[in-house]
């Protein structure tokens, strides 16, 4: 069989296999590669309650679920299949270089290699990141789950402040621990801050650092230190939620597409076109994205149909937005 795919996804997360179920609807030879197992970050949570369609389901079943749905429609799924280099050829097609041996190429590509969470590096975070034993990364998604609860948060820009004031809506009570005085955040969220502060339903923790992740089961105590007092702090609460940032797994695409100072892939709004004519791309790793299973899905669904105008008519993709 012909090493030419019309579609190579790379990443099979939510927004990779999104789009190779629709790819491959679409009678597009479709392949989707992961470095790991299918499934992506979803993998990691067994309660997911606000994607639409279901009140309760795991991350392993919806997977489960949307593997069958791609194989069904014919899509090939590959696991360990790291994708080491991508290189635009000459005549127009796309060469993907897997795990640094074996190469296939494509008329187009996806890019759907998501993002991690960055993470503390403190004693008790890997061993409560477990869902349900309280750490997380998301409170859009696990506010409800600490209802009426004490926890801290982490962190002290845009996101962090965002996601704590929609915990707040939750919670009993929240500590915001911050390692500086000010917050990189917009003002208008500062302001909106100081305002639930003043309420007393967050308090600040200024000038402060999580060192330790405390409990037996399940976290019971937050330890926290002053770096300009050496004051050390233990806070009783049920949760810590670290919200210090993103790392996209881009790195492998340094040189090949746009990438932001980040690493965020940029894209174009409308149909998210990278620099590169034939590479889309979609989910947790690109510019602007929500980080959100639903919005992943969501942006692959949108690729996979914009591509099917690009695989009809290889002009189409210098045409500009609507
Ligand atoms: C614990 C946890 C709980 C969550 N809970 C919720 C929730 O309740 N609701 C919600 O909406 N969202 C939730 N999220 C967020 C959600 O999982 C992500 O927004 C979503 O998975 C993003 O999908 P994605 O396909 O863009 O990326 P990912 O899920 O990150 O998938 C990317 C895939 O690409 C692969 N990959 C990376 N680099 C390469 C490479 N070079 N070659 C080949 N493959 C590669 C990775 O192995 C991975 O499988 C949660 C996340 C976590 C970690």
């Amino acid at each position: 069989m012909s090493d030419i795919y019309d579609v190579v996804i790379i990443g099979a997360g939510p927004a990779g296999l999104a789009a190779a179920i629709y790819t491959s609807r679409d009678r597009h030879r479709t392949i989707v590669l992961d470095k790991m197992i299918p499934g992506g970050q979803i993998n990691n949570t067994d309660r997911i309650e606000n994607y639409p369609g279901f009140l309760k389901i795991s991350g392993t079943e919806l997977v489960s679920q949307m593997e069958e749905q791609c194989r069904t429609f014919g899509a090939e799924i590959r696991q360990l299949a790291q994708v080491t280099a991508l290189e635009r050829m000459p005549d127009g097609l796309i060469r993907v270089e897997i795990n640094k041996k074996e190469t296939i190429r494509a008329r187009a590509i996806i890019l759907t290699p998501g993002s991690d969470y960055r993470k503390l590096g403190v004693p008790g975070e890997d061993r409560f990141r477990q869902a349900g034993t309280g750490v997380s990364y998301c409170g859009t998604c696990d506010a409800p789950f600490f209802k009426d609860k004490t926890v801290v948060a982490v962190g002290g820009g845009n996101t962090a402040l965002q996601e704590s004031l929609h915990l707040a809506k939750y919670v009993k009570k929240l500590y915001l621990v911050h390692r500086r005085q000010e917050f990189r955040a917009e003002s208008i969220l500062v302001e909106e801050l100081e305002h639930v502060v003043k309420k007393g339903k967050i308090e600040l923790v200024l000038d402060s650092r999580v060192t330790s992740i405390e409990g037996k089961d399940r976290v019971e105590q937050a330890v926290t230190l002053n770096i300009k007092t050496n004051q050390v702090r233990t806070i009783d609460c049920d949760g810590v939620f670290i919200f210090v940032g993103m790392i996209p797994n881009t790195g492998f695409l340094k040189g090949f597409v746009e990438l932001d100072e980040a690493g965020f892939i940029k894209c174009d709004p409308w149909y998210l076109r990278t620099n590169v004519p034939g590479v889309f791309t979609a989910g947790d790793c690109r510019i602007g994205a929500a980080m959100q299973l639903a919005t992943a899905t969501g942006d692959g669904v949108n690729v996979a149909m914009v591509l099917d105008r690009y695989l009809k008519d290889p002009h189409w993709w210098s045409k500009p937005g609507p």
